[in-house]
This record gives C-alpha cells, sequence and structure tokens, in this order.
C-alpha cells in the first residue's frame, strides 16, 4: 500500500500523459507523499521558425499550471493567432501548424535559454519558477531526437506532419527516432526510476509516447533492474484508443489495439519486458487472464480520465497495485 513516503515515477506522453500527471498529483497530496518525477516524451520535440517546441512538455506544464486550453484540447486557454496570421503571410512555418501567441512566448522563452546555453533539463527547472507544478518535470532525455514516420507509399514525413497535417491517415509502415542510439537519459531520470518506491507508465500513447522513452538507451534497464513495483494503466478502453490514432500506430508496429495486446507489447519484467502490473478497464476485465498468463498482475478499475478526482482514483489504484 502506498505510504506518505512513496516515491513515484511517471513515464507520460502529452494529452494522456497530463490528465494522469495531474491525477497523481491530488492523489499525492493526500497522501503527503513528496512530488512525483515524471519523465516526459521529447520524441515530437521539433524546431519552426527558428523556436523550439516540445508538445508534450507543454500539455504537461499547461495542465498542471492550470493555463491549458481543456476545450481543444492543446495550447494555452484563451489564446490568440495574431504572430501565427503574420507566419502565415511570410509562408514561414507550416500552414497547417497554428502556434498561439501565448504558446510562442513559452517556446522563445524557452530557445532563448537553450542559446544561452541551458539544457532542456535547465530550461523546465527554470519554468518551474513560474508554474511550480507540484511535480517535477524531467525529459527523457537531453539530446534532440525526432519521430519520423514512413508511409505506404514510400515518404517520410516528421511525426507532426503526419500527425497533424494528415491526422494519421497515411498508412504508416514504420516509425523512427533518428538520434536516440546516441542519446542518453536526462539526468535524474535513471537516479529517479532507481530510487522509486513504484513506476507508473501513463496511458499514453505506447508507440510514439512510452516508446521513444523506453528507446532512450538505459531507460529500459533501469525499469528492469527497480527495486520499485512498474505499473502500466492501459491507454485502451473497451479495445479502442480513448481518443486520438493509437491503433494506427499500434497497427504499424504489429499490435492488435486491444489492452491486452499493449500489455503484452510492454511485457513481463519476469520475461524480457518492464511490467509487473496492469490496470486494465472495466470494459476489458476479460482480458485479465490473457494479460496473467504473460506474467503480468491484473487490477481491474474504471479508466475514463473524465476530471482530476477521476484520474487520482486511477493513480491510486495504481499506486494501490
Ligand atoms: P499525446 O502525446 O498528446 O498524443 O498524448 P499521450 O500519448 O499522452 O496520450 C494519448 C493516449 O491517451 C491515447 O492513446 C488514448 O488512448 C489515451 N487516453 C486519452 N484519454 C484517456 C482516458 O480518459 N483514459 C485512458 N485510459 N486513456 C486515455
Ligand atoms: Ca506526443
Amino acid at each position: 500500500m502506498p505510504n506518505p513516503q512513496t516515491r513515484v515515477v511517471v513515464l507520460a506522453g502529452g494529452v494522456g500523459g497530463s490528465k494522469f500527471t495531474l491525477g497523481v498529483r491530488a492523489a499525492l497530496r493526500r497522501l503527503g507523499a513528496p512530488e512525483a518525477t515524471v519523465v516526459v516524451n521529447t520524441g515530437d520535440d521539433l524546431w519552426l521558425s527558428g523556436v523550439r517546441l516540445q508538445p508534450d512538455v507543454d500539455s504537461i506544464t499547461y495542465a498542471l499550471a492550470g493555463v491549458n486550453d481543456t476545450v481543444r484540447g492543446w495550447g494555452r486557454a484563451g489564446d490568440t493567432e495574431r504572430v501565427n496570421e503574420e507566419l502565415q503571410a511570410w509562408g514561414a512555418g507550416w500552414p497547417w501548424f497554428t502556434l498561439g501567441d501565448l504558446d510562442l512566448g513559452t517556446h522563445l522563452a524557452r530557445t532563448g535559454w537553450l542559446r544561452e546555453g541551458l539544457t532542456p533539463t535547465e530550461v523546465l527547472g527554470r519554468m518551474a519558477e513560474r508554474w511550480p507544478l507540484g511535480i517535477r518535470l524531467l525529459p527523457m532525455t537531453d539530446s534532440e531526437v525526432d519521430t519520423h514516420v514512413h508511409v505506404e507509399d514510400g515518404r517520410r514525413l516528421h511525426f507532426q506532419e503526419w500527425w497533424t497535417r494528415y491526422r494519421a491517415a497515411l498508412v504508416p509502415t514504420r516509425f523512427e527516432n533518428p538520434g536516440i542510439l546516441d542519446a542518453t537519459p536526462a539526468p535524474g531520470v535513471v537516479e529517479a526510476i532507481a530510487r522509486a518506491d513504484v513506476v507508473l507508465l501513463a496511458p499514453s500513447n505506447p508507440v510514439v509516447s512510452i516508446g521513444p522513452i523506453l528507446a532512450v538507451p538505459g531507460v529500459r534497464a533501469a525499469l528492469r533492474s527497480t527495486a520499485a513495483r512498474v505499473v502500466g494503466v492501459s491507454p485502451i478502453i473497451g479495445g479502442r484508443v480513448v481518443r486520438g490514432m493509437a491503433d494506427v500506430c499500434l497497427t504499424a508496429i504489429g499490435v492488435e489495439t486491444s489492452a491486452a495486446a499493449v500489455a503484452r507489447h510492454y511485457g513481463a519484467r519476469s520475461a524480457d519486458g518492464v511490467l509487473d502490473a496492469w490496470l486494465l478497464a472495466e470494459e476489458d476485465a476479460a482480458a485479465a487472464s490473457e494479460v496473467q498468463a504473460a506474467g503480468i498482475r491484473v487490477l481491474v478499475a474504471p479508466l475514463w480520465m473524465r476530471d482530476e478526482d477521476a484520474s487520482a482514483a486511477i493513480a491510486e489504484a495504481a499506486l494501490g497495485a
């Protein structure tokens, strides 16, 4: 059972990751436990119009600071697009990719700090001076890692072009993270995993959010050797992705869109995977035996992250697993 000393690490992507992280923060505050360390995917990061964008970092930062646009699902609440119109008039950037004015303020601040020589980890520390998030946010790596998508017609697209411009409608054949084999985990990532009592895999996209984190050399080994329990939360409910296009990503890597198949994809630590336990949605309870047969303990719970309370209940279930 979790206690007030429980040290928690979360691996997370953007939208699913931020909803889950809100719940983890609430659950740990109730326990009086230390702030969680959240290791966020930076595989979607990119340079655009001269500034560094970190979509998953910003989704989590904005959500925890309470300044996110909950209706649109991304960016800042109440943002405007004046600078974006001007960039479009110059033919700069991507016509299908909107940069909000307030959001651009974040990107400019970040880019300035990076240019002054701060590492991405240090930049996140700097951002937390303005908005204490109630968690410790770490990038998976300080190296620049991309996500490229190879599609059926032979083209290779940047992940953002495939996702945002084509809405994942071009059939992917392969995902690639150029640079990842030379990346090292950001300072503190391996140490946090080693010292944790519980490591949680957020219900994020297994392929393009959790996948790149696990692919940073050293992260998987840290998960396999930690004394912490490693507990995953299913991003699949009732055999479907909740929101977004994770099913297309799963199909491309040969994994069925089902909660059991994703659990088997992560694998049991007792075999050569990373999981001790898996939180399965009530709708998928029938898949429990299949997951258990793979050597992974199963807990069944409601997994809809409707609001912060619902996410906190999921986090509590995962912490107690
Ligand atoms: P992205 O980086 O912004 O694409 O976001 P993530 O990778 O963190 O999260 C996307 C995943 O979150 C999708 O695969 C969804 O299935 C999952 N997801 C979104 N909302 C919920 C929810 O309420 N419950 C659960 N269990 N999963 C969710
Ligand atoms: Ca993402």
